[in-house]
């Protein structure tokens, strides 16, 4: 059984992909010509970055954003708010390709170009997460060569494991922000309420905690930063440290801690 740094019943990371305009143009370049789509990213830049940051800072948590490079390059003065305010930075491509989709070629110049991006801003990453959670056997020897600590892309366990020589932590789609809230035109989805949404998450947590599993969020500023929605996952903490003292980790410290 994993004893957690200060005796913590309880290890969770929130994890943030801050995709911004760019999961839209790498998922179809005609994107870049649609202003109303593009929009829903803009957002995520524009209000929900300062007002996750902002979230984070009053429950004193420091956590992990994934950033693409293209999105370091369109905003860097967010990226450097977000180092600033002591939080990780991970690598999550260059144009939020799917890797899946990607030639080897393709792949290594979205792993370099991220890499390069970050580094202007003085961010040398120790974590990866793939755009989409699409990978491919390529990504894993190129992490490997660029001496990354970790991947958070994967879903073959519930705790962290370790894949091909790297450590994974693992993600799963039911604790992902995205298909519970967001939503696009004509899919004929729906939200989850907000109660079943919370719900739902301390479930995993209440189990996480059982089991004495480290557990991670993923979430999108556009998407789990709107008003009500900021004030859930502020319910959420508070539910979480009211049930049990838990170790808020960034990804690069439970690499560093030694989990797996
Ligand atoms: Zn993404």
């Amino acid at each position: 059984m994993t004893s957690w740094p200060g005796g913590a019943r309880g290890a969770v990371a929130f994890t943030f992909d801050f995709d911004a305009e760019e999961v839209w143009i790498g998922d179809d370049p005609e994107n870049a010509n649609r202003p109303g789509v593009l929009s829903q990213g803009t957002y995520g830049a524009k209000v929900a970055v300062p007002l996750l940051l902002e979230l984070l800072e009053h429950h004193g948590l420091k956590q992990t954003f994934f950033v693409p490079g293209r999105v370091a390059e369109r905003h860097p003065g967010r990226v450097e708010e977000i180092l600033a305010a002591g939080h990780e930075v991970g690598h999550h491509g260059y144009l939020h390709l799917r890797s899946d989709g990607a030639t080897d070629a393709q792949q290594r110049e979205e792993i370099e170009r991220g890499l390069e991006a970050l580094a202007t801003l003085g961010v040398t990453p120790r974590g990866y997460r793939s755009p989409s959670w699409e990978l491919t056997p390529e990504t894993f020897a190129l992490l490997k060569h660029y001496g990354f600590a970790y991947d958070s892309s994967l879903m073959g366990d519930d705790r962290p494991y370790v894949v091909d020589g790297l450590l994974e932590l693992p993600v799963h789609w039911s604790l992902d922000d995205w298909p519970h809230l967001h939503w696009k035109p004509g899919r004929g989805d729906a939200f989850t309420s907000p109660e079943a949404f919370l719900d739902t998450w301390l479930r995993e947590f209440d189990s996480a905690r059982r089991d004495r599993r480290h557990l991670t969020y993923t979430m999108h500023p556009e998407v789990i930063g709107r008003g009500y929605r900021a004030q859930l996952l502020d319910d959420l903490i508070m539910n979480m440290t009211a049930r049990a003292n838990v170790w808020f980790p960034a990804h690069e410290d439970v690499a560093a801690f030694g989990v797996g």
